[in-house]
């Protein structure tokens, strides 16, 4: 830390990201990243011409790509925003609407409270229930930015729309943010829900069910109004946030309805066979409708199980917060890489005394 840093900076604890190793060498199942090659027509438009364009800046309105959003969504144009990942759509919207303070609940996307701390937000944490639901009933009326993943980052568990509905209506005076990063893999969106709820702020990625985590593109779905708000904040930060070939690739991207459906299935029959494989091998898991699955097992905790897997190849995620430091999160792979875990993982527990 240099002596220049602002103050108000010096206590923040940055959020750390899952490792990204250079070699290729891992077994990578610690970031939640699709296996699965990005959508082909996607990449087949990254043409000369495209290339060619960098030269001029990409379009602030990104009129185009939040067209094909609208379209899928069956939304307008104007109650879409887009950002450079939905980290960035986050931010913009802790900015924009967090004045009165922020709740979230404990366990849950670590980026939140960090956000909170960025932008001077009190954060209320609420503890979920000891299943890992969520409690809509203590999110009522909070007069501050309430904000849920759902599916819940670490946990994997989907809230019910009846549920979400019941936050944004007790919820009236304030932004209801619902982190959709996870809902093409098991839930229903709340998108259906924007007309009816002005307060309703759902954020998306494609970086999961649409593989393209590295070219980092989000997006939020809400009232016109609340869009505008984060045009706002956009427009006073970094306007060109999305670049070109991105914005080429996600437009794409949503626009091919069929690789979507068949990637995001192959995933979710692979997460329902290595949940099965996991019960044999003894762990118990999370039930989850992400592309994740939070396991644990009492012949090992989860930061050695993390180690032993590392040293075997495999990178899976592992949280030292108390309520989960038992559990491993390991992203639901090809196939052949959860074969790999749970063989490797056997061999760890058959090697541990229980
Ligand atoms: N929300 C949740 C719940 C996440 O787990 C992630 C991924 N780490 C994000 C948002 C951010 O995703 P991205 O910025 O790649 O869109």
């Amino acid at each position: 830390m240099s002596e220049y840093l602002a103050k108000d900076l010096l206590t923040l604890a940055p959020y750390v990201p899952g490792e990204q190793p250079k070699d290729g060498a891992f077994v990578k199942l610690n970031t939640n990243e699709n296996p699965y090659f990005p959508s082909r027509y996607a990449v087949s438009l990254i043409t000369d011409k495209a290339i060619d364009d960098l030269r001029l800046y990409s379009d602030p309105t990104c009129a185009a790509l939040r067209g094909a959003i609208a379209a899928h969504y069956g939304v307008g144009e104007k109650n879409v925003a887009v950002g450079n990942g939905s980290d960035e759509i986050l931010a913009f919207a802790f900015r924009a609407f967090a004045e009165n303070g922020v709740c979230f609940p404990d366990v849950t996307y670590g980026f939140y409270k960090v956000f909170a701390a960025l932008f001077g937000a009190a954060a209320e944490i609420v503890p979920l229930r000891e299943d890992f639901t969520v409690d809509a009933a203590q999110y009522a009326d909070k007069k501050k930015l309430v904000v849920i993943a759902n599916p819940n980052a670490q946990t994997g568990i989907y809230l019910p729309l009846s549920a979400v509905e019941t936050l944004a209506e007790s919820n009236r005076g304030s932004v209801v943010l619902v982190d959709e990063a996870y809902v093409d893999f098991g839930g229903e969106s709340a998108v259906k829900l924007i007309g009816k709820y002005d307060n309703l702020l759902i954020v998306q990625t494609f970086s999961k069910s649409r593989s393209l985590a590295g070219a980092r593109v989000g997006f939020a779905l809400a009232d016109e109004k609340l869009i505008a708000d984060l045009e706002r904040v956009k427009y006073s930060f970094n306007p060109y946030n999305v670049n070109r070939l991105s914005a080429i690739l996600a437009k794409a991207a949503m626009e091919d309805v069929s690789y979507f459906a068949d990637s995001t299935e192959k995933i979710v029959r692979t997460r329902e066979s290595f949940a099965a494989e996991l019960k044999k091998l003894g762990f118990s898991a999370i039930p989850s409708s992400a592309n994740f699955i939070m396991a644990k097992h009492e012949k090992i905790g989860g930061a050695a199980l993390y180690e032993k897997l590392k040293t075997r190849g495999i990178l899976v995620r592992h949280f030292g917060e108390e309520r989960i430091r038992d559990y491993v999160r390991v992203s639901i792979g090809t196939p052949e890489n959860m074969r790999v875990f749970c063989e490797t993982a056997k061999e760890i527990i058959d090697g541990t005394k229980g």
